[in-house]
């Protein structure tokens, strides 16, 4: 990176004439110019010109330590110095993936025993496919290949995460994969109808049991859903959702496969959205806040029954990266959930700063005339926006209402993320009173401007 500072125009004509960006129509952002990000500290983020903003989306869903930790640079820069990268291919290992093991296994539920190590989300469900197809195999049931997830759910950008996920316009760009399907997902604002959450929420459960049963239980490999919805809305089920759901896949022989990438380490006051939730899955997809962000990280954790079929009667597994269990990536993710341990960041978020939000934001909003439900739990929460509370009607407009929304948080400091007509917040683990406080502050300032703007207030 070049010392002398370079003016915010130059950075932008420059990315837009080399770089394409995610998820963005590339024509209408050059023409505005990205935000060009310099320097972060805790939950702070400073652009090029000097304006600080308050990351209410720790980045994206991953900064669990804020930015700025000293002692994740210093893990990086021993471990750089040490040994910068060796494989796992060559009968070889190194200390710093092998500690990682033990760490992460000490805080993961004890029916897990093995990780396989990716790069990012999209590559740890990319390596559940394959893993749980050859679980199958090596049991003597090789039809099971199905994999079921949800419309609207998210599992990366990757052909075969894509594929999981359940998002139209990333299947349309690029196609699909074979042997995958989808249930609907538990989103009972806009879809719940005259049902209760509780009838919602076993409705949408037992969507999967009829799926296996048209596809044939012999068929089935997994079921893949994220414990509560990011991407796709932050939301969370209703409570009746998960014990029927794993009730379904034990009974038909279904893998549960949880992706934590956004629930895991933290994000709900558990270290894992599942526990949040209270059921078991056989696997996990990880990463973000494995790493707090700080360098890419991501895995698989299989539970004793997969790992033993694998090791113990699979032979050879043909599957692996040149980065896998990378030693950098090793070395900061054991400083970095040490931190997260040491410091009782996580039993903080559960038992203090979890709760003041959502009652913070409960106070602010719970009358307010744009939001008709919020939805959350620890440190991550949903504002939906809604024209008519009593029937749960939404704008016909309500993407671009949320989308304003979020460009306003942009204009008065605060970056908030907008889903549908859903504002989306997940700020770093370690925030404290203060900061939370100026978080709700901002978003009502955002949130009452887009109301303002359409009459409402
Ligand atoms: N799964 C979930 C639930 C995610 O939210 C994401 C990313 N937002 C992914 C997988 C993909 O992760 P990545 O972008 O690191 O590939």
């Amino acid at each position: 990176m070049s010392m002398t500072k370079r003016e915010t125009r130059d950075y932008q004509n420059s990315d837009a004439s080399h770089h394409i960006h995610a998820f963005l129509d590339q024509k209408a952002l050059n023409a505005e110019g990205a935000r060009v990000m310099v320097k972060g500290d805790r939950l702070n983020l400073w652009d090029n010109d000097g304006k600080r903003y308050l990351d209410g989306m720790s980045g994206l869903w991953c900064t669990q330590l804020g930015y700025g930790r000293q002692d994740l640079a210093d893990a990086a820069a021993a471990q750089f110095a040490q040994l910068p990268y060796y494989n796992m291919f060559f009968h070889t290992t190194h200390p710093a993936v092998i500690e990682l093991s033990e760490l992460l296994f000490s805080l993961l539920p004890k029916h897990y025993s093995h990780a396989i190590y990716t790069n990012s989300g999209s590559e740890s469900n990319e390596a559940l496919i394959r893993t749980v197809r050859r679980y199958w195999q090596v049991v003597g049931k090789p039809d099971k290949k199905i994999m079921i997830g949800r419309w609207n759910g998210y599992h990366g950008s990757t052909l075969a995460a894509a594929a999981l996920g359940g998002m139209k316009p990333m299947h349309e760009m690029g196609g699909m994969i074979p042997d995958v399907a989808h249930i609907e997902e538990p989103y009972w604002y806009v879809k719940g109808g005259d049902l209760t959450p509780h009838e919602f929420g076993l409705q949408c459960a037992r969507q999967l049991e009829d799926k296996i049963l048209e596809l044939g239980a012999d068929n089935v490999a997994g079921f893949i859903a994220e414990p509560f919805q990011g991407a796709g809305g932050m939301i969370f089920p209703p409570e009746s959702y998960w014990p029927e759901i794993q009730r379904i896949c034990r009974q038909y022989d279904v893998l549960l496969c949880a992706d934590e990438v956004i629930g895991g380490f933290g994000r709900t006051g558990e270290w894992f959205a599942h526990e949040y939730f209270g059921f078991e899955p056989d696997t996990l997809s990880i990463a973000k806040g494995l790493t707090s962000g700080y360098v890419p990280m991501g895995g698989v954790i299989l539970s004793k029954r997969i790992a033993d079929a694998l090791v113990n009667e699979g032979g050879v597994f043909a599957h692996g990266l040149t980065y896998s269990g990378h030693p950098v990536a090793a070395a900061v993710a054991i400083a970095n959930l040490k931190a997260l341990r040491d410091e009782n960041i996580i039993a903080t978020v559960r038992d203090d700063t979890g709760p003041y939000l959502q009652k913070a934001l409960r106070e602010v909003f719970g009358n307010h005339p744009l939001i008709g439900e919020i939805q959350g739990g620890g440190l991550v929460a949903a504002l939906q926006f809604a024209e008519d509370k009593a029937t749960r009607r939404r704008y016909a407009n309500e993407n671009e209402l949320a989308w304003r929304c979020r460009t306003i948080g942009f204009e008065e400091g605060v970056i908030i993320r907008s889903t549908l007509g859903r504002m989306i917040m997940a700020p770093a683990l370690i925030a404290t009173h203060a900061e939370l406080d100026e978080l709700v502050e901002k978003t009502k300032r955002a949130v009452d401007r887009t109301a303002k703007e359409i009459g409402l207030l």
